[in-house]
């Protein structure tokens, strides 16, 4: 899944090529794809393309009269990703596009063509009159990650009282880190993925607020030399894509625990004081 890097620079690179144009109209393409009823899409034709920013992993196409700065009767399109959705610059066009999931038109030059891979259809598109942070799908997100202060970050740690891992996946607590950020931001920190939050002492959450911001900005660095979004193989990693190989800091092994839906990736030397640990499929071959 994109996660804060990825979808920051790919709102600077629609932002650049994009603001300014008056949109023709809004399309959804697939049934599920639009989560709102008010306002209507069609109340936003003819409004320009202010900017795209981003909230966490979530787009924002903000569509206003005039130019410049936020205004109460601006309309902002909200896009989530999720998986595989990407949002692409379109210039053909076509009726029926493959893994069509919305369009937006404008009143020259290429479209912006929402696509999802795959059967899950899972991406979304809410339209929002106003400030966008008030309500749904935004309102419960934690601050940006790699805006948090280090304070602040200290007293959601103390207040979560879970495991660190999933402490960072969870969009409520920071906005922004997925699978990928979570295990390269604790090998950072020489942090256990598994470290209770309420546990961590103060050096170990200076380590984790360095990690977080180095993390991202690293991530955000590579994504601003592509043309277009990268897959997750394309980001830089010292463990999450090096599950087997030696960890870059240390030369130990790169081990992981598989979930369903996810990977903890981690080397034990830098991480768990060397300990491997338990219902680790990788680990059993390479012990
Ligand atoms: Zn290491």
């Amino acid at each position: 899944m994109p996660e804060l890097p990825e979808v920051a620079a790919h709102a600077e690179r629609l932002s650049a090529g994009f603001a300014g144009t008056p949109l023709a109209r809004f399309e959804p393409m697939h049934p599920a794809v639009l989560k709102t009823f008010d306002p209507r899409p069609a109340a936003a034709a003819s409004k320009a393309l202010k900017e795209v920013g981003h909230r966490g992993k979530y787009l924002l196409l903000r569509f206003g009269e005039g130019d410049g700065g936020h205004d109460t009767s601006d309309l902002t399109f909200v896009v989530h990703l999720m998986q595989a959705g990407r949002l692409r610059i379109d210039t053909k066009k076509t009726s029926k596009p493959r893994g069509g999931m919305a369009r937006w038109t404008f009143a020259e030059g290429p479209a912006l063509l929402l696509t999802e891979a795959g059967t899950e259809r899972r991406a979304g598109v809410w339209l929002l009159a106003g400030d966008p942070g008030e309500v749904e799908p935004l309102l419960r997100l934690g601050p940006d990650a790699h805006t948090i202060g280090r304070d602040e970050l200290a007293h959601r740690l103390t207040a979560a009282s879970e495991r660190v891992h999933g402490f960072l996946r969870d969009q409520s607590h920071l906005a922004g880190i997925g699978r990928l950020l979570a295990n390269e931001i604790l090998h950072s920190a020489r942090i256990s993925p598994f470290a209770n939050t309420s546990r961590l002492d103060s050096y170990a959450v200076d380590r984790l607020h360095a990690a977080i911001t180095t993390s991202i900005a690293r991530g955000l660095a590579a994504e601003r030399e592509r043309e277009d979004m990268g897959r997750s193989q394309d980001r830089p990693s010292d463990v999450h894509h090096r599950v087997g190989e030696p960890c870059p800091a240390c030369g130990d092994t790169v081990r992981s625990v598989e979930y369903r839906r996810y990977r903890v990736a981690y080397c034990p030397t830098c991480q768990t004081g060397g300990k491997v640990l338990a219902d680790n499929t990788t680990s059993r071959f390479l012990k």
